[in-house]
């Protein structure tokens, strides 16, 4: 049997061991100097004013709602094409997530959407870059409120108009889990513009203390949000190699593009347009409509080669249903999107045949799936 190709793997060397061995040697575990210079190296590595590392991407954009203001009752305008965590943090200060359809090419929030949708109770739009393809925040910044982007999928992406994703001056939230761009095991980083954004978002990620007070004086309500000094320096080594991290994974999902183009119906992710670059996260293809996706993914794993129907739509989650009485066919480009996506193995050192053994062996599943289809 050949060798099993695993949905991601990140890429861990002796500068991650020496660098976190460092930290385990110095016996300061938390808030000691890795911190501030992981969130100085993220930021001018971006190329936003400044950044707050916090324990997730899901942290992160709960503090990024609360340091716009939204709470109790508001509405936040969001994408229900993404992972559940977007949607989760609007939950978490009591608002209520307003979801619209996606784009059809991008999978993004649509702006149409979002204007129409925008009301006197939206106290925020958040849209999300998916799959690492830059949402349209220039349209969306003509609604007049606050943005927050999940950019947790979308390190290295470049809007249009040149600006990285998370530098335009709105909160964005990055996440560093284990199949991210960019990994610190478990973590986060939210960018901002104004220096007392930053100071609030690291007060509340430390139990709401105020950065010249002494340890138990606190000013205002916080959580535990904060990332170990053994995250950050994880981080601060990956930060070193994240440009040949982002050229590996460019460099995959160019050696796909090819291996799949002749594959025909199989949707494949957007190309780049207009200036805008992707931040390669995932390599999400549609499979046909009408083809057994659970099928496609069972015959792949008989081959060793993982992979995963993602991402699903959130209001159709059972919570969601449940809690705000969500149906099928309330935004048709998602749910589309949704039934038909699968993620394919993708990460910065998959080799040229490993790509190749998947392109084939999707083929032939997709082949089969064909040939047993009643419509056929
Ligand atoms: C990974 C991810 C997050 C955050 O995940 P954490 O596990 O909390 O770091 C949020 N939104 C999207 C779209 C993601 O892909």
């Amino acid at each position: 049997m050949t060798h099993p190709i695993p949905l991601a793997r990140p890429v861990l060397g002796p500068e991650e061991e020496a660098r976190v061995l460092g930290v385990l040697r110095s016996g300061r575990l938390s808030l000691g100097p890795r911190l501030a210079e992981f969130e100085r190296a993220f930021a001018s590595w971006l190329g936003a004013p400044r950044a707050s590392a916090v324990s997730s991407g899901t942290a992160g954009l709960h503090l990024a709602l609360r340091a716009v203001g939204v709470g109790d009752g508001d509405e936040v305008v969001t994408s229900p094409f993404s992972f559940v965590a977007s949607a989760n943090v609007v939950l978490y200060e009591r608002a209520r997530p307003v979801f619209v359809d996606v784009d059809p090419v991008t999978l993004n929030l649509d702006p149409d959407a979002a204007a129409a949708a925008v009301g006197e109770r939206t106290a925020a739009i958040l849209p999300v870059h998916v799959f690492g393809y830059p949402a349209d925040v220039a349209a969306l910044e003509q609604l007049g409120r606050p943005i927050v982007e999940d950019a947790c999928e979308a390190l290295g992406a470049v809007h249009a108009d040149g600006t990285p994703v998370g530098a335009r001056g709105h909160l964005a939230a990055f996440g560093f889990y284990a199949n991210k761009q960019l990994t610190t095991g478990e973590g986060g980083m939210v960018t901002s513009g104004d220096p007392a954004v930053k100071e609030r978002i690291d007060s509340e990620r430390n139990q709401g203390r105020a950065p010249d007070m002494d340890w138990l004086d606190h000013d205002r309500l916080g959580f535990n949000y904060r990332l170990s000094d053994l995250a950050c320096a994880l981080g601060l080594a990956q930060l070193e190699r994240l440009d040949d991290l982002l050229a590996g994974r460019a460099r995959v999902a160019a050696r796909y593009r090819e291996a799949l183009a002749e594959l025909e119906g199989l949707g494949l992710p957007c190309p780049d347009e207009g200036g805008a670059r992707r931040g390669w996260f995932v390599f999400v293809v549609q499979v046909p409509p009408g083809v057994d996706r659970d099928g496609v993914v069972k015959t792949l794993a008989r081959e060793g080669i993982q992979s995963k129907p993602y991402l699903p739509a959130i209001h159709l989650l059972s919570f969601y249903r449940e809690r705000f009485g969500h149906r099928e066919g309330e935004f048709p480009v998602c749910e589309d999107a949704a039934a038909r996506s699968l993620a394919l193995p993708f990460f910065p050192q998959m080799t040229d045949t490993e790509v190749e053994r998947v392109a084939a062996t999707l083929a032939s599943a997709l082949a089969a799936s064909r040939n047993a289809s009643p419509l056929r």
